[in-house]
């Protein structure tokens, strides 16, 4: 196995947690080895630091999968996924609920692999040129512990081409005539279609905070814009919401909200299929008002360079639902750009206040559910912002 090593005192981050190296900070960048490979890891003392895959092109050109000196083989990954299951067994057990993220990435000290349970279908992605080469063992791992009825791989990301990986989609096993399925979560019942939907097929981040919303929805008015398959608007409509209206700019993913109410035999919702800024302000337009209003946008930005206009977008966002508000009305607004950290995201927020000439006064927080696992350590490994304010 090569060996590759830091600079002088760029150890320290490693030390402290962090799993990544960046190309700057080794003392040469090997070309010889390539994408994905193992090496090992020293400081510029010959101290060993750990095991894991490099990349001589991109960016991050160490990902640390151990600070032991084991075999790196299929055990390896099995005993690492067994590991990711157990605490998923215990924190959603089945009797709970089918569907949970079964492998984020660092968090699971899995560098780069994304594995969510969906039911019977398992959705995978890869962001490491290393993990793309454990593709067959990990598949191999997956079938003998969970039997699944398909596994696709969801590599559509933009981050791939980082790591010079193609973006594609496809079964990586099963059968290919379907790839819906029914998940429940928290007595809800949701159609999904994993090759369809986005991302990884469903965002099962937000399980929690469609929770935290109930308790504002009943007897309420309510839009859910950026709504995709319906996650929210369901949580709100079974808590005894009057009305729902949902914004989201994709037909597909608007029949499959429209379809998740029929499943969960829930009713009196509309949707309006349109771009959500442009949406938002005909409502303005028409001196429409909600009780409650959740603003779940998709990620604005995915490199701290766009982070500027990315503010400006959430700003703008939330004055629009800001202006849609009843007085007293609730506002439950997300953000699950990494780059844009909490302070950002309420600074955002207060701003939007300031400039609608409103005062919002924050009552509860969230973040990503307990299978998307924080490192302190890790920053990266940080990304879903949750917040209900109500206006006053
Ligand atoms: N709130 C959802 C997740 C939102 S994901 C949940 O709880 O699961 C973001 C959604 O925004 C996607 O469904 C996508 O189709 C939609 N979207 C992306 N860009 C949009 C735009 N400009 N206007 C309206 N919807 C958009």
């Amino acid at each position: 196995m090569d060996q590759i090593t830091l600079k002088k005192k760029e150890e320290r981050r490693i030390l402290n947690g962090h799993q990544w190296v960046f190309s700057n900070e080794l003392s040469e960048v090997p070309q010889h080895i390539h994408p994905g490979e193992l090496v090992k890891l020293y400081s510029h003392s010959k101290h060993f630091i750990g095991i894991g895959f490099y990349h001589p092109k991109s960016l991050i050109s160490f990902r640390l999968l151990s600070r032991e000196e084991i075999p790196i083989n299929d055990d390896f990954f099995k005993t690492r996924i067994q590991q990711a299951l157990n605490f998923r067994k215990k924190i959603y057990p089945e009797s709970l609920t089918n569907a949970f993220r079964l492998v984020h990435a660092e968090s699971d000290h899995l560098p780069g692999l994304i594995i969510d349970k969906f039911n019977d279908i398992l959705s995978v992605q890869t962001f490491s040129a290393g993990m793309e080469c454990w593709l067959e063992t990990l598949k191999e791992i997956l079938v003998e512990l969970f039997h699944p009825r398909m596994i696709v791989l969801r590599n559509e990301s933009q981050l791939r081409a980082l790591e010079g990986l193609e973006l594609y989609k496809k079964i990586l096993f099963g059968e290919s005539e379907s790839a819906k399925t029914i998940i429940e979560c928290y007595d809800i019942k949701y159609e999904i279609d994993v090759l369809e939907g986005q991302k990884t097929g469903f965002f099962l981040d937000q399980r929690e905070n469609r929770r935290l919303i109930e308790r504002y929805a009943k007897n309420a008015n309510v839009l859910d814009v950026f709504s995709n398959d319906g996650g929210f608007s369901l949580h709100a409509s079974k808590a005894g919401a009057k009305m729902i209206s949902a914004i989201d700019s994709s037909e597909k993913t608007l029949e499959r909200y429209h379809n998740n109410f029929l499943l969960n035999k829930l009713s009196n919702v509309t949707s309006i299929k349109d771009d959500a800024f442009e949406a938002l302000k005909k409502l303005t337009g028409v001196d429409q008002k909600f009780d409650l209003i959740i603003l779940d946008p998709p990620s604005l930005t995915k490199s701290k360079k766009n982070i500027e206009s990315a503010i400006r977008a959430y700003k703008s966002l939330n004055k629009l639902c800001i202006k849609l508000l009843t007085k007293d009305g609730f506002l439950a607004s997300a953000s699950c750009s990494h780059h844009v950290t909490e302070d950002i995201f309420l600074n955002t927020i207060m701003r939007a206040a300031l400039e609608t000439k409103t005062e919002l006064r924050l009552l509860e927080k969230g973040f990503q559910a307990p299978d998307h696992p924080v490192l302190l350590t890790m920053p990266e490994t940080r990304y879903l912002k949750f917040a209900i304010f109500q206006r006053c």
